[in-house]
């Protein structure tokens, strides 16, 4: 039975190019792995599987008796329900060390870069294996999304230098206009209902005991989503009644580099104060957080801080 290479819930560019990319090493490797997916491809990455002619991962929802490599992840709420029933051989990720044990030694790698694929590539290199300029591509356009075109404040000078790398791997010229034509890929929200928009990069935490629901849009401009805003706080009111504190949808700009914060909790004003902000604002409308553009590195930390406070 091949092991699986995982990527989390929702799955984002980065989890599902990185299973891939990791499942293409690990088989130079020897190992005999399979990558998988815990849903589809969102329209971003359907984007870049089409034009790199890659295939989507299958998808998995159960886990149990199988030996599993996890990338872009190390929490519990992102995995399948029974991981706690899967043999952990081994992790490669950018995030913060989640809850994540195993009962044998494994191959854990993390590191803080801007993307999960950027130290794949380094792991290529370390390994001493090459990597096919389709997969580069998809590669390269795992870092753009993650990094927000090298905009967002996890990017470091490895993810661009890697991204000229892989760049030149791909045999694309021109870096920012493959990131534009990203984003317009995943400013494709017309016709989508708002519990997907909701639910297209969303991600649970456990903070200090409360569920917080962490979803982002990143669009090319907040104006895609003016008149679906009600509705979607309207969902976003039923997400939080399913057993979360606190239900947040980040409407990042990446123009304006800054998010809008759409908002559903049982404490509005620690989540205001958490973030710096007047709790007072909160009666003017949602808040805008000026250069706000990652969750990881910005947003999860601070809500972090405001739930010990
Ligand atoms: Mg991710
Ligand atoms: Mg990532
Ligand atoms: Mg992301």
């Amino acid at each position: 039975m091949s092991a699986y290479i995982l990527g989390h819930k929702n799955p984002d560019t980065d989890s599902i190019i990185s299973a891939i990319a990791c499942a293409h090493l690990y088989r130079e490797r020897g190992l005999d792995v399979v990558p998988v997916a815990q849903g589809k491809p969102a329209p971003e990455t359907a984007y870049i599987l089409e034009r790199f002619g890659l295939t989507a991962p299958e998808v998995v929802t159960s886990v149990a008796g199988r030996d599993v490599y996890l990338v872009d992840f190390s929490d519990k709420a992102q995995a399948p329900a029974d991981i706690d029933e899967a043999n952990l051989k081994g992790i490669v990720d950018h995030h913060k060390l989640g809850d994540m044990t195993s009962t044998a030694p494994l191959e854990c790698i993390i590191w803080t870069v801007g993307c999960t694929n950027t130290i794949l590539k380094r792991m290529f290199d370390y390994m001493g294996f090459s990597i096919p300029a389709n997969l580069a591509g998809a590669m390269l356009c795992a870092i753009l999304s993650d990094t927000v075109i090298f905009k967002s404040p996890t990017c470091t000078e490895t993810d661009k230098q890697v991204a000229a790398e892989l760049a030149l791997i791909a045999g694309i010229d021109d870096i920012q206009a493959l990131g534009m034509d990203l984003f317009k890929a995943k400013s494709a929200v017309a016709g989508t209902a708002p519990r997907d928009l909701i639910f297209r990069d969303f991600k649970d935490f456990n903070m200090n005991g409360c569920t917080v629901g962490v979803g982002q849009l990143e669009l090319v401009s907040l104006d895609l989503v003016a008149e679906m805003k009600a509705d979607i706080q309207a969902e976003l009111e039923r997400v939080k009644q399913e057993g979360r504190h606190t239900a947040l949808l980040l409407l990042t700009d990446i123009m304006k580099e800054g998010s809008e914060l759409l908002m559903v909790s049982d404490e509005p004003a620690r989540i205001a104060k958490a973030f710096g902000q007047d709790p007072a604002l909160l009666e003017q409308g949602n808040l805008w957080l000026e250069g706000v553009m990652s969750r990881k590195k910005q947003v999860v930390p601070a809500l972090e801080a405001g739930f010990r406070a």
